[in-house]
């Protein structure tokens, strides 16, 4: 039995995408051959890697906005280094909000000067900093807009003239939002868009070519731009299932369409977080993630009675990450309203045994 996966990534994808990347896998479109054994420069990918770089940048409302679309290996985590090695001439501003952003910023301290405007880890992470001041010298600003470990998420960006860069690797697609008043953003494909493998950048043209030092070939955004994500070899089974995943956005009302089922999900986890007195919520409740909710029990002692519950549900991966403890729910867009219901009817007969 299918079972409702909450798991942070490599997360959930919507059912018919996993069946069209099976299906592509044995033979794609009537080619004779399967996706995973066909040149990367055939007519056939070509137009699956040209599909999935404009289906992006339209999803994300950029359309004839000078943005470029790039597919790149590596993660998120070497986008840390890509960012800083691309952009950063004299001094870049980072925000601090969780394990991902220390990661970026320590890779960024490689290139150069960094300077840390603001953090949350004087609370554990658990809100997003706010009402700091940002110097208008610096080449960017960076920020992680969603915190996957610890559930929290920006609902708007800080007011500012400086380039803002950000990591979206756990809430891209998730939502629409102004995506134009960010320079660079990018994100691994395994929480909200597909299988690990693959790392979305989405680059504005005219912060290509920025900085004065030598770039490796490889880590260099107008290489990797110029040669339209086929600089050496891509991912192509990734590339072809985020393609299905965008799709299935685009056939699912757009960033609106998904944006409207997450509050709705969202909503019904947290609601129940708020009201039974056996739980609460981790993240500050102005700054709580759409995408992954974290939450403890008041009393531990009563974990495994918990556990038991929504183990026996059929639910799966609702750990919380280490640095958190509790429960974690990763609620992506592929995850049904009905799979939050299972685990807040749990919650609810919780409730009636402890
Ligand atoms: C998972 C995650 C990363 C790391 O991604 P990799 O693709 O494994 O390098 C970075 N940032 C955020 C916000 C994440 O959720």
């Amino acid at each position: 039995m299918k079972k409702h996966n909450f798991s942070a990534g490599p997360a959930i994808l919507p059912r018919e995408v996993i069946e069209g990347a099976a299906k592509a896998v044995l033979e794609l479109d009537n080619t004779g051959l399967s996706l995973i054994e066909i040149s990367h420069r055939s007519s056939e990918f070509k137009a699956i890697m040209e599909e999935a770089c404009l289906l992006s940048i339209k999803l994300l409302g950029l359309e004839k906005k000078g943005y470029k679309a790039i597919f790149l290996q590596g993660g998120a985590s070497l986008q840390f280094l890509m960012t800083a090695y691309n952009l950063l001439e004299n001094k870049a501003g980072y925000i601090n909000s969780g394990t991902w952003s220390t990661k970026a910023i320590k890779e960024a301290k490689i290139i150069g000067e960094v300077i840390e405007l603001a953090s949350s880890k004087d609370q554990n992470f658990n809100y997003i900093p706010k009402g700091f001041e940002i110097p208008n010298d610096i080449d960017y600003l960076h920020l992680t807009t969603n915190n996957t470990i610890f559930g929290t998420q920006y609902k708007s960006l800080p007011d500012t003239e400086v380039p803002l860069v950000a990591d979206m690797s756990s809430d891209i697609f998730s939502r629409s939002f102004d995506y134009s008043k960010l320079d660079m953003f990018y994100a691994g494909a395994q929480k909200n868009m597909g299988p690990s493998g693959v790392t979305l950048v989405i680059i504005k043209e005219s912060s290509l070519n920025k900085v004065n030092r030598v770039i490796p070939s490889m880590l260099n955004y107008e290489v990797q731009a110029k040669a339209e994500s086929m600089f050496n070899t891509p991912p192509v089974f990734p590339v072809y299932t985020v393609l299905l995943n965008l799709r299935w956005i685009s056939n699912n009302g757009g960033l609106e369409g998904v944006e409207a089922q997450n509050d709705k999900k969202a909503a019904l986890i947290y609601n129940e977080i708020d009201r039974n007195p056996l739980f609460e919520g981790f993240a500050h409740l102005d700054d709580r993630s759409n995408m992954n909710a974290t939450f403890n029990l008041t009393d531990d002692k009563q974990a495994g009675v918990f556990d038991s519950l929504w183990n026996q549900a059929n639910i799966s991966g609702l750990k919380g990450h280490r640095s958190v403890g509790g429960y974690r729910a990763s609620i992506y867009n592929a995850l049904p309203i009905e799979s939050v219901q299972v685990l807040v009817d749990c919650m609810k007969e919780f409730e009636k045994k402890a």
